[in-house]
């Protein structure tokens, strides 16, 4: 979300494999099908993993998160812009964004968990954020102070990012109304678009958003309330860019390079990007767009193939924010910005309700895993914006960020997490994620409940048990994820040298199920009954991974996982230095629970060698902890790809 644009786009030559989802074979889904997710609000998290995540998330980030918006002037913008202080306009352009995401978020949180004190100071935000608005729908402070010039509204769409500030605000309005039932804030957002369809459409104004985000807001007000107009606004939008109806086209910083049904490679800044996929494929799900689907098939290829780190980190280029080219992967210099990691979930997600297909998912898991759950500290106050991959110990998480777009993201992705875990469509339920807790799935005909225990992702075992309301048919299909198939993503970018031979055992009240799988998933459509239960085992060694050979970053290099989680070397535990460490292929590792480090993490330890400097090696005890986990014992160095020889580049 920088202000420092880079227009510079490199030209992409791209030669693109679209790999179709394999939409044969599949019982239990038809192509036009789409799956819907069940709501995280019914979706209880009882888990050691994340249970404590959200807690903190509730407790400690959305309180502190909305102090911060206090004491930067973010709040005190729409006092002022509503004539209920006097004052200047404070801090950056597109600030109001961020006080609309952490509305989101505490209107999760307060959904999962009520809390009287927090809704009544929300609901004093929003008397601001209401008498900021002009007479006709208009929002945003920027122009409001200090005082309203209509003659700048719409001037420079293309950085003032008034549109990205509209779509942040539909997606607090939904959630806030949904949560509390109280309309004030949704109304605001019906003016404010009904304000913004006036503007702009077919004889209107032709014009583009320079950073997405308004089309996945309009979809969620289109959901709430019926109005057509609003997704036909978010489709405008879509597709208006790469056209120059009247109007200076932005280039590829802003996917405004061509059509996006014609688009077929991830370019530019990486958030926008992501934003820009998952409200094409919000459009697509309601339309059934078939050149949107293709288009995103075509682009997601090209990410999971050449543009992904193995934490699910995007946007390898600080410059710009964005996408580096085919392969550029570097470890010390990614950017990974914690935003783009959402991002990068939320249209993974979205793509696995499309097609059906588990892959998605993969992808989904890898970033809540690793690349997103990186950016926030384990105490809940302390962010990441970028999440590089090697760091030579000058880096930490800060308490708060000039553009603070990636606490204020983290604070609404956290508590809506839960809403990933599973899905379905007509009778089948989906278990995506290993989460610990319950769900409450309304099928058609029949409500079912599923408990969920694990320990995941420190242990591959999942037991869930299926309470229907009355005995049914039914499939339940379970997510066997990538990694325990033997691939770490779905497509060529990372292998595990080694093939894990040990089984994945799957039993209905004790009977082994086959792993026959359709799109990563088992379904197993039996009558069910009270009580039955499904026991997955997913055996977890440590595995390591390997990049493609063009990752020349990465090149005889190797990193190291186990489950979902990826892993990473720390000066903290590894007091010699981490820059001169190698992992020997044949070095031995193993993996142990340590319930008071780092909130409870499983370690991996073994016997690796350092480097001297007169490049002779000497064998020392190595110790890995997982990636997300690190910087949290003062400045460190950090790897998370090891030479495999001294011989390596170090
Ligand atoms: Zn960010």
């Amino acid at each position: 979300m920088k202000r420092v644009r880079s227009l510079k786009g490199g030209v992409y030559t791209i030669t693109m494999i679209v790999i179709f989802a394999a939409l044969t074979g599949c019982h239990v889904q038809q192509k036009s099908d789409k799956l819907t997710s069940v709501p995280f609000t019914d979706v209880t998290v009882a888990d050691e993993f994340w249970a404590p995540r959200m807690e903190t998330n509730r407790k400690v980030t959305v309180a502190y998160d909305f102090e911060k918006c206090e004491q930067t002037g973010r709040i005190d913008n729409f006092a002022k812009a509503g004539g209920l202080m006097e004052g200047e306009f404070e801090g950056i352009y597109f600030n109001d964004s961020d006080l609309y995401k952490v509305i989101e978020g505490a209107a999760y949180s307060l959904k999962i968990h009520p809390d009287p004190e927090l809704e009544k100071y929300v609901d004093g935000v929003i008397e601001k954020i209401a008498a900021a608005q002009w007479d006709d729908g208009y929002l945003y402070t920027f122009y409001s102070l200090p005082k309203r010039q209509p003659e700048k509204r719409w001037t420079d769409v293309r950085n003032k990012h008034e549109l990205y500030c509209a779509g942040h605000f539909f997606e607090a309005a939904v959630a806030y109304y949904q949560t509390t039932g109280k309309r004030k804030i949704l109304d605001v957002a019906i003016r404010l678009a009904d304000y913004i369809d006036s503007v702009f459409g077919p004889g209107k104004k032709h014009d583009v958003p320079g950073h997405e985000e308004i089309e996945i807001g309009l979809v969620k007000l289109y959901g709430v309330t019926g109005e057509k107009r609003y997704l036909t606004l978010a489709k405008f939008f879509l597709d208006e860019r790469g056209r120059a109806h009247g109007r200076e086209i932005y280039g590829d910083y802003c996917q405004d390079h061509k059509p996006v049904v014609e688009q077929d490679a991830a370019v530019g800044h990486a958030v926008r990007a992501g934003y820009l996929y998952s409200g094409m494929a919000d459009v697509a799900a309601l339309t059934s767009d078939a050149d949107y689907i293709k288009a995103l098939d075509r682009i997601w290829q090209d990410v999971v193939s050449k543009k992904l780190y193995i934490t699910g980190g995007v946007g390898a280029r600080g410059g710009g924010e964005s996408f580096g080219e085919d392969y550029e992967l570097p470890n010390m210099a990614a950017y990974c910005e914690t935003c783009a990691a959402i991002a990068n979930a939320m249209w993974n997600h979205r793509m696995s309700l499309l097609h059906g297909d588990a892959k998605y998912i993969d992808v989904l898991e890898r970033v809540i895993y690793n690349g997103f759950l990186s950016g926030i500290s384990l105490s809940g106050n302390k962010f990441f914006y970028p999440n590089p991959l090697a760091s030579d110990g000058k880096y930490q998480r800060s308490p708060w960020f000039g553009c603070a777009c990636c606490p204020t993201n983290i604070v609404r992705f956290m508590p809506s997490l839960p809403g990933y875990a599973y899905a379905q469509q007509a009778e089948n339920v989906y278990v995506n994620l290993f989460i610990g807790g319950s769900a409450e799935v309304k099928l058609p005909g029949n409500a079912v409940r599923l408990q969920q225990q694990t320990r995941y992702p420190w242990d591959g075992y999942v037991k869930i048990q299926i309470e229907p309301e009355r005995s049914g048919k039914f499939a339940v299909c379970v997510r066997i994820p990538g990694w325990a198939k033997n691939i770490p993503v779905p497509s060529d970018l990372y292998k595990y040298p080694d093939t894990n031979t040990e089984r994945i055992s799957l039993k209905v009240n004790g009977n082994p199920v086959d792993i026959d799988l359709i799109k990563g998933y088992v379904p197993i459509r039996r009558m069910w009954q009270k009580g039955d239960t499904i026991e997955l085992n997913l055996p977890m060694p440590i595995r390591r991974v390997v990049a493609h050979s063009k990752v020349k970053d990465d090149l005889g290099r190797t990193a190291i996982e186990r489950g979902p989680v990826v892993y990473c070397f720390e000066g903290a535990d590894n007091p010699k230095g981490v820059a001169k460490l190698i992992l020997p292929p044949d070095a031995k590792l193993q993996s142990d629970y340590h319930g008071d480090l780092l909130g409870g993490i499983v370690t991996i330890t073994g016997r690796g060698q350092i480097r001297q400097d007169d490049k002779k090696v000497e064998d020392i005890d190595v110790v890995a902890i997982p990636y997300y986990a690190w910087a949290h014992r003062g400045k460190n160095e950090m790897a998370v790809w090891l030479p495999k020889s001294a011989e390596e580049e170090n």
